[in-house]
């Protein structure tokens, strides 16, 4: 088992360990949630002061053309394709997820004619399931969403499915998809593949273009640390850009927003597949978080979130031993993203307890304790310590408390 001695002496070897000093995180505080929260960098903090004493403030109007803002989504876009595999221009950042899903998922049905059949894993991401039983109704009833256990994937791809939709990281469970092997069974069926990055994007070295990927979408706010509410990108393989008309078909995504014309001619490649004006401020956050994370190498931090991983499931499963949590994620390294999840009858207690002793992860219903680890500003020692917390909490009991019991609106 490791000690405290030798998780510190883990962190005095880190190749990463500089990168701590670039997020202004709280004291006395474990953060264990940058899987669904990143932390603020010290430069997204003063990007957003430039940005609004500057930028907004003094060049008003003029900063869309002075500033760049009406390029960012693709400035934004070509930083984030060297993080996932894509080119520079296959990709943009704007909207929510589930508006980019939303977006993404008629374009496939579009580029599959004929094809009316999405087809999704049953442990996929609330929202994701929600955009495809939305667009399916609206399209009026001939289509079909098709949702199978993620086992069940490979069976369920025929000649009548138009797109296949995977978060490549399941959000509970961490289970990593392969991309490859799965990208290459649904095009073997002629279907198209969406890829959900969103836990993956900053968290493991993810190849789209390697993978003969379609489209993808991913999050800004949880490994890319872009800030609460940062706008989703999306990825559109270059061979299917122009072939799209897009169903939000908006003005910033027309050949010429500033031509004014009635009539909708959308933009040449990715561009099209914008369609609102951006939250500029979001957009700067996220645009410095992203460029120190590009300083960082992706290979360095998936190594790291692995022996994270391990001496946490380790330490819980030596110290905690009889507390009766059960390891609720792949052991293999090859098999998980970056994250871990605990199931135990009392999970929301516990956890609630552990956030009040300032080590921070969530909690997913029905009782998943759930911990996220981004390698950049975690240290080994700040594992031990976590789990040392938890070891108390059960042992004295703590959790059994009666305010631990309350139902937060956020979990
Ligand atoms: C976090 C997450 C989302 C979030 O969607 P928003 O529209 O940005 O709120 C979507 N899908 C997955 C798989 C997620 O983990």
């Amino acid at each position: 088992m490791t000690t405290r001695q030798q998780a510190v002496a883990l962190d005095d070897k880190d190749p990463l360990a500089s990168f701590r000093a670039r997020f202004l995180l709280p004291d006395d505080v474990i953060y264990l949630d940058g899987n669904s929260l990143g932390p603020l960098t010290k430069a997204a903090k003063e990007r957003l002061q430039r940005v609004i004493g500057e930028e907004w403030g003094q060049g008003l109007i003029q900063s869309w053309n002075a500033a760049g803002w009406h390029v960012m989504p693709q400035t934004l876009g070509a930083k984030i394709a060297k993080l996932i595999g894509a080119k520079s221009d296959e990709v943009v950042c704007a909207d929510g997820t589930s508006v980019n899903l939303f977006k993404l998922l008629s374009a496939a049905l579009q580029l599959r004619p004929g094809r009316r059949v999405i087809v999704s894993d049953d442990g996929n991401f609330p929202t994701d399931l929600y955009v495809a039983q939305g667009l399916t109704k609206m399209l009026g009833g001939d289509h079909e969403f098709r949702l199978v256990g993620a086992d069940d994937i490979p069976a369920a791809l025929d000649q009548t499915v138009a797109v296949l939709m995977m978060t490549e990281v399941d959000y509970r469970s961490g289970r990593l998809h392969d991309m490859v092997d799965l990208t290459k069974k649904a095009h073997a069926a002629g279907a198209l593949v969406l890829w959900d990055l969103c836990h993956s994007a900053g968290a493991l070295p993810v190849d789209l273009n390697g993978a003969g990927a379609d489209l993808a979408v991913g999050c800004g706010y949880k490994y890319l640390n872009g800030g609460p509410g940062a706008p989703s990108f999306l990825f559109v393989a270059e061979r299917h850009q122009n072939h799209i008309h897009p169903a939000i078909a908006g003005w910033h995504g027309h050949a010429e927003p500033f031509a004014f014309e009635p009539g909708y001619r959308p933009a040449d490649g990715i561009d099209r597949m914008l369609c609102s004006t951006i939250p500029v401020l979001s957009i700067a956050a996220f645009d410095a978080a992203i460029d120190v994370m590009l300083e960082a190498d992706i290979g360095q931090i998936r190594d790291k979130s692995i022996r994270l991983f391990d001496l946490f499931v380790n330490l819980v499963e030596t110290r905690c031993a009889e507390h009766g949590f059960q390891l609720a994620s792949p052991r293999a390294a090859a098999e998980r993203g970056s994250q871990v999840s605990f199931a135990h009858a009392d999970g929301y207690a516990i956890m609630q307890a552990l956030i009040e002793r300032g080590v921070i992860g969530d909690f997913r219903a029905p009782n998943l304790l759930r911990f996220g680890f981004a390698p950049l500003y975690l240290r080994y020692q700040d594992i031990w310590d976590a789990v040392d917390a938890l070891n108390d909490i059960m042992a004295t009991e703590t959790w059994r408390q009666e305010k631990y019991a309350v139902r937060k609106a956020v979990t």
